[in-house]
This record gives C-alpha cells, sequence and structure tokens, in this order.
C-alpha cells in the first residue's frame, strides 16, 4: 500500500496541485486525478462522484470502472454505499462491499469484481461536493492511516472544487456547487418579499493554495495563528466581565479550553505533514466537525462542535486575513445572509437592506425583532443557505411564506416580481388613504396606531398615517446595548420619539425583559418555560432599581408634554397598583425637585394573561386604560407557544372561545369605561382586525405596513353589518372567520 509515509502524500498532492493548475479541459483533470490516486493509493479503481444537483451523484471521472459509465452512473443521496458516504457524510470503509447495508450494484460500471471499498465524502465546511472512492479486488480493509490520507486527498479537491477547477466548457460539464439554483424552505418571520443580491455577514475565506510545499513553514504559520487566536480569546473573555460562577462564564471557559486545546493542534500538525496548508489544515478538521455537528444530537456535544467551528472561522481569518472587511462591495439590493445575527449588528446595517436570511434564529429572537421593527422580510432556518451562497448571488426572499430562491431560474424569479409588483401597486393603492380616518360605512370610526421600539421605526409614522404609537417596546433599546443604559440616554431617546410624534400619543411599555430576552448583563436564568417565567413586570417589581430608572426617565422627556406609560404581563391587579404606585412617587419625587413635569399622565396595562380578563371592575376602574396582547394572550389561552413553529398557527383568533374571552374584556371595559385597545400582531391582519372592530374594540395597533389593508378594508364596509353577520354565525355555531371572509367578498 501506498501513501505510507508522509512523504507519499506530499508527492500525491503536489502532483494533484499541477494537474490541476495545467490548462485543458475539466474532464481531463478529473481523469488525470483519478489516475494518480488510484496509483499512489496501489488499487485498481478510483472513481470521483459530484453532485449534479442538490441530490443526485453522478461519476464524473474513473480509473478502473468502464469509461462508458462516466456520466451515465447516477445515484440519488443516500443511495448505495456512495450515496450513503454523501448523506452521511462519513466515510465507508469495508474489505467486503456487496456485504455492507445498503449496498448497490450497477452493472454497467463493471465493479462486481471489487470486494474492498473505500469512500469519503468531499466536503468544505459543511457543504458537500461528492465522493471520492477507491476499490480493489483483493478483500482487505484499509488502515486508518489509508482513510487518513485519503481525506487529505479529498480535502484537496473540494477546495480545488471551490476554486472552480473541475468547471469545464464541455457539454456534459457538471454545475457545480455555487452554480445551479438552490431552494430553502424555513420559517417566515417578517412578511414581505424581496429581490436582490447576497451579500455574506461574515464572508467565506478562500484558500487560494491547500496543497503546502514545506510543512515546517506551514507548522510554524499555524502555531502563529493559533498563538494569535488563543491572545485574542482570552483578551474578548476577560473583557467579558461576567458573573463568574454564572453558566454564561462556563461556557465561555469551555470555548476557551477549546481555543487551548493540544489535540486539536496535533490533528491539524498531522494533516500538514501530509501535505496539506495551513490554512485547509483547519478547513479539514472543521470540515470534519460540521458533518459530526449535523449527525448530533446531544446538545454538550453540538455545543463543543459549535465552540470549534466558531474557532476555526477565527483562526481562517488570522490565517487568510480575510474576513468580515474583505474590502468587497456591497451590492446593489443586498440581501444579508448569516448563520445568526445579534441585534447591534443587523442595526448597523439597517434600512441598508432588502431583507435578511438566517440559518439559525428564532421567531422572537433579538435579531427578528429589530427585523420587523425594519420591516424587512425575514426567514429564519434556512439550514446551509451561508455555504450555498456567495456573495452578489441573485436572490429572492419570501417572508410570507418563509421560502428563499437562490440563484432562480428565471421563470422562478419571473413570478416572483409578478408578486413584489402586486404587493407595491397594492401599497400605493393604501398611500391614498394615509390622511383619511378608518370611518366605516355605518360611521363608527376605528382609531390605527402603529406599534414601534428603535428610533428606525419612527419616519413610519408619517408614511403611514398612524394616529400615534399604540405600543412602544422599550425594551429593544436594552437589548441593542451592551451595557443597562443610563436615564440620561433613555431619556433623550424618549424625548426625541415625542418630538417625532409630533403631539401625536405614543404609549410607552415598560421593559418587557427577562426568561428569553435575555440581556447581555443580566445574569441568565435557566428556566424550564421562559414565557410563563421571570419576565417583565415580574422583574421590575422585583428588581425596582431598572423600572424606577426607566419611569424617571420617562417623566424627564415628557415635562409639559402627556405621557402614557403601560405596564407589560400585568396577571394580577396588585402587580398594576404597585407599578402605578411607583409612577405617582416618582412623579411626586420630580415634583419635589422642582423639574417641569408632564401635563397629563395616563397609565394602563396590557391584559397578556387569561387571568386578568376576570380581575374585578374595580381594577378596570384604576386603569385608565388596557390593551390586548394577543400575542401573549392566545399562547396562554390555547396552551400553544408563540414560538413553535408546530402549534403557533393552530388555533383560530376567531374562533368561539377566543371570541368569548375577548367579549368578556370589553364588557369589563365598558362597564368601567376605560378604553380598551389591542396591539398583538393579529391587529394588523385584516379579516381579524374588521372582526375585532366590530366587536367594539375602537383601537387597534399594528406594524406601520398593516395600516393600508386595515384601513382599506375598513372604510369599505359597515361595522354594525358586519355585527350582526358575527352575531348570527355565533349563535348558529358556525365559524365566524368563514362568515367574515364571506361578508368581506361581497362588499
Ligand atoms: C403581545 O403579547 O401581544 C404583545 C404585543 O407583546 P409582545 O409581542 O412584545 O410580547
Ligand atoms: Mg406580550
Amino acid at each position: 500500500m501506498a501513501l505510507r509515509k508522509d512523504s507519499d502524500s506530499r508527492r500525491l498532492l503536489r502532483r494533484l496541485r499541477d494537474t490541476l493548475g495545467s490548462a485543458g479541459a475539466s474532464q481531463d483533470r478529473l481523469d488525470s486525478i483519478t489516475h494518480h490516486i488510484a496509483d499512489s493509493m496501489g488499487t485498481e479503481v478510483c472513481s470521483i462522484y459530484l453532485f449534479r444537483d442538490a441530490d443526485t451523484l453522478e461519476l464524473c471521472a474513473t480509473e478502473g470502472l468502464k469509461a462508458e459509465s462516466v456520466h451515465q452512473t447516477r445515484l440519488r443521496l443516500g443511495e448505495g454505499l456512495v450515496g450513503r458516504v454523501a448523506r452521511t457524510g462519513r466515510f465507508i470503509n469495508t474489505a467486503n462491499a456487496p456485504a455492507e447495508p445498503g449496498f448497490r450494484f450497477m452493472p454497467e460500471t463493471g465493479e462486481e469484481v471489487y470486494s474492498s471499498f473505500l469512500g469519503l465524502p468531499i466536503q468544505r465546511v459543511g457543504e458537500k461536493l461528492g465522493v471520492l472512492v477507491v476499490q480493489s479486488r483483493e478483500a482487505r480493509q484499509f488502515t486508518d492511516d489509508d482513510v487518513y490520507g485519503l481525506e487529505v486527498v479529498a480535502m484537496v479537491l473540494a477546495e480545488m472544487a471551490e476554486l472552480g477547477a473541475f468547471l469545464g466548457t464541455a457539454e456534459d460539464s457538471l454545475p457545480l456547487a455555487h452554480r445551479f439554483p438552490s431552494f430553502f424552505r424555513g420559517t417566515g418571520v417578517q412578511e414581505g418579499s424581496a429581490e436582490g443580491h447576497v451579500w455574506l455577514h461574515e464572508p467565506r475565506v478562500v484558500v487560494a493554495n491547500p496543497v503546502g510545499d514545506d510543512p515546517k513553514k506551514e507548522k510554524a504559520r499555524l502555531l502563529d495563528a493559533v498563538a494569535t487566536l488563543r491572545t485574542r480569546v482570552d483578551t474578548m473573555l476577560a473583557e467579558a466581565d461576567m458573573v463568574a460562577d454564572s453558566d454564561h462564564a462556563q461556557v465561555l471557559e469551555a470555548y476557551r479550553l477549546f481555543a487551548h486545546s493540544r489535540s486539536w493542534l496535533k490533528r491539524m500538525e498531522e494533516d500538514i505533514d501530509l501535505g496539506l496548508s495551513a490554512e485547509a489544515a483547519v478547513e479539514k478538521e472543521q470540515s470534519q466537525a460540521r458533518a459530526r455537528l449535523e449527525m448530533a444530537a446531544d446538545p454538550y456535544l453540538r455545543d463543543r462542535l459549535h465552540d470549534l467551528d466558531d474557532l476555526s472561522n477565527r483562526l481562517l481569518r488570522i490565517l487568510t486575513g480575510q474576513g468580515s472587511d474583505t474590502g468587497a462591495e456591497m451590492p446593489e439590493n443586498p440581501i444579508l445572509i448569516a448563520r445568526n445575527i445579534g441585534p447591534a449588528d443587523l442595526l448597523d446595517y439597517g434600512r441598508k437592506l432588502k431583507g435578511v436570511v438566517l440559518e439559525e434564529g428564532s421567531v422572537g429572537s433579538h435579531a427578528a425583532i429589530v427585523a420587523r421593527a425594519l420591516a424587512i422580510p425575514l426567514v429564519i432556518h434556512a439550514s446551509r443557505i451561508t455555504s450555498e451562497a456567495l456573495n452578489g448571488d441573485m436572490i429572492l426572499v419570501d417572508g410570507d411564506a418563509g421560502t428563499v430562491h437562490l440563484r432562480p431560474e428565471e421563470s422562478v424569479a419571473a413570478a416572483f416580481r409578478d408578486k413584489i409588483a402586486m404587493q407595491a401597486e397594492a401599497q400605493s393603492r393604501y398611500a391614498g388613504l394615509r390622511d383619511l380616518p378608518a370611518t366605516s360605512t355605518c360611521g363608527t370610526r376605528t382609531e390605527l396606531f402603529m406599534n414601534a421600539g428603535l428610533m428606525a421605526d419612527l419616519p413610519s409614522m408619517e408614511n403611514s398615517g398612524a394616529e400615534g404609537v399604540g405600543l412602544f417596546r422599550t425594551e429593544l433599546q436594552f437589548l441593542t446595548r451592551t451595557r443597562v443604559p443610563r436615564r440620561s440616554e433613555l431619556a433623550e431617546m424618549y424625548s426625541r420619539v415625542l418630538d417625532a410624534a409630533k403631539g401625536r400619543p405614543v404609549v410607552f411599555r415598560t421593559v418587557d425583559i427577562g426568561s428569553d430576552k435575555v440581556l447581555p448583563y443580566m445574569k441568565p436564568q435557566d428556566e424550564p418555560n421562559p414565557a410563563m417565567g421571570w419576565r417583565a413586570i415580574r422583574v421590575g417589581l422585583d428588581k425596582r432599581g431598572v423600572l424606577r430608572m426607566q419611569l424617571q426617565a420617562l417623566i424627564r422627556a415628557a415635562a409639559g408634554r402627556p405621557l402614557h406609560v403601560m405596564f407589560p404581563f400585568v396577571a394580577e391587579p396588585s402587580e398594576y397598583h404597585i407599578a402605578q404606585k411607583m409612577l405617582m412617587e416618582e412623579m411626586a419625587r420630580a415634583q419635589q425637585m422642582d423639574r417641569p413635569l408632564p401635563v397629563d399622565i395616563r397609565v394602563g396595562t396590557m391584559l397578556e394573561t387569561p387571568s386578568l380578563a376576570f380581575a374585578p371592575p374595580s381594577f378596570f376602574r384604576a386603569c385608565d386604560f388596557v390593551s390586548i396582547g394577543g400575542n401573549d394572550l392566545k399562547q396562554f389561552f390555547f396552551a400553544a407557544d408563540r414560538e413553535n413553529e408546530r402549534v403557533r398557527r393552530r388555533y383560530d383568533t376567531l374562533s368561539e372561545p377566543f371570541l368569548a374571552l375577548l367579549d368578556q374584556i370589553i364588557a369589563r371595559c365598558n362597564e368601567a369605561g376605560v378604553s380598551l385597545s389591542f396591539c398583538g400582531e393579529d391587529a394588523g391582519r385584516p379579516v381579524e382586525a374588521v372582526t375585532f372592530a366590530a366587536l367594539g374594540i375602537r383601537r387597534l395597533s399594528m406594524r406601520p405596513a398593516s395600516i393600508g389593508p386595515v384601513k382599506h378594508l375598513l372604510r369599505k364596509i359597515s361595522l354594525t353589518e358586519l355585527r350582526e353577520v358575527i352575531d348570527l354565525a355565533r349563535a348558529e355555531g358556525r365559524p365566524v372567520r368563514r362568515a367574515v371572509t364571506e361578508f368581506l367578498a361581497r362588499a
């Protein structure tokens, strides 16, 4: 067996590099590669299978199998041993291939005479490109060294494929990675469609030369880079200023230990001995970690593999000098692609972006909140898109359907453009309604307010024709900073919000923080059910300093102007009473200090827990206003997690039980003479919105983009007539949604 010595391996790699560097058609290169590998490995057969599309592998070159089968033999992902290697990302090494589970005999190749089989994935950082196979007649198991040596060869092939070495001009040349259209189905978080070009948050590092000529030199480069990495990680962690015994600190300590891991370094040095360059060695270990990550179920192991992945990225950036700042220019209509992104980074890009696609993330993540505030379409859970997409690639994002087309076919792009044009046309129709009231034909007027949370939201007030801000989510200011914002900062910000509102009311909701919305500077609470955990007013009342500081900032900001304050997640009256008292104390204190006070203070509550719907009349009388937070109210009413795709759309807002709950709230508010609004996402859905209005909710607060469509519909119909339709359907036990939709279709 060859490749016994490191020098054999290096010789082979150099031969491969020379082949790949030579002029000529890609087929000739592939042919000569298989020849060299078979020769060095001392096997009769060496074959290269490459992906023809995302599910099909094609035999592209072979030494030893029948020449006629090249470009004829195809396998689906998971089919036969080759397909299995491709699917799992793991090698198969067997002395008796036909006895191996899943073996599929392909007569056209003439492979029946070969008994032993070693197949390895050709992959690059989680991206599957193909499979490399060697076979021999003699029934023998390949040694660990053989496997290892061939892994290095596969790595070089992957790098070469990445650099386009196998892209030929021949007619049957394969559409290799990054060339063919790809489709991703994720989860839509922020609606809207966008067409644009890929902008990678962390661009891929290109390894220009995977083969190292001088192992000593390459090892020295690697050691230098690892030393830099370790220093950087140590400094980063020292600056993180963590509570020493927190879980967070322990996680970071594990990360640090990984950066100092000897075995990681040793493996990379062995790769270099076999002929890889320092950066190719880093990538080889990273690729294997990614492959393991995809298969690993154990959360602890997954975290560690994630650490390794992250550290490898940093190391590659140090070695190649490439990274976030490549000097590349942002393309026109940029659509941001990232594994995940923090709220602060996303805000930095701001409105330049036309859309965002993430591999990870969650519906309620901070990035999602920011994307919503910026009103740019966002799709999450688009798995593997960061390995597929290249800067500048054309991309279509559908935030409603949660789908993404990368490098789309022209017909797909054309259909998509039609959809965008239709949406734009509808928006321009709504623009004409901007300054008109949402008065229905029966004469009832519904107030349409907008939800906001960032300074970036404020221009939408003018464009959308919102009559005020019905929900200002103040936690976003806390989430996008690395420390608790100062009172003066907050006061200044709130004051600018009021300036921008130009006298229109703004309802500031005090921070809804805690549980899953963990601040970077807050000790994380490990809670089994964070949505029902220590959050919002519960944190505010237990740790009063922050709430007090926020109330002081609001009072200062609103000096001489009206102030509306709303408390989140109140579950029983006493919570509201205490918070309200705190506000009044702060008012009194400001007065004692002779500070100018707000002219008119209104205090209200969110109604987000079913319990509050059944609070006594005295509670409602103590509130100046109540706002239904349907997102939370629904999740608790139906016991269906608003973040869980499987259940979040399962129960209908317009079903009888939920409508009966709304009736109950409306009746209590009417009796107490307190004004009622609805500020959850449902308020911005036209069918739900008109139903709420018909039931008697006179103020709806929604995303600015929803104001046009909701107003358009409200102005077309009579709420009195709609109410009759709803009452009748409910009396007869028919679905209200259907009755309302049919009514709207007739209108
Ligand atoms: C709600 O729960 O409906 C709401 C408006 O609050 P948030 O979405 O911020 O929890
Ligand atoms: Mg809520």
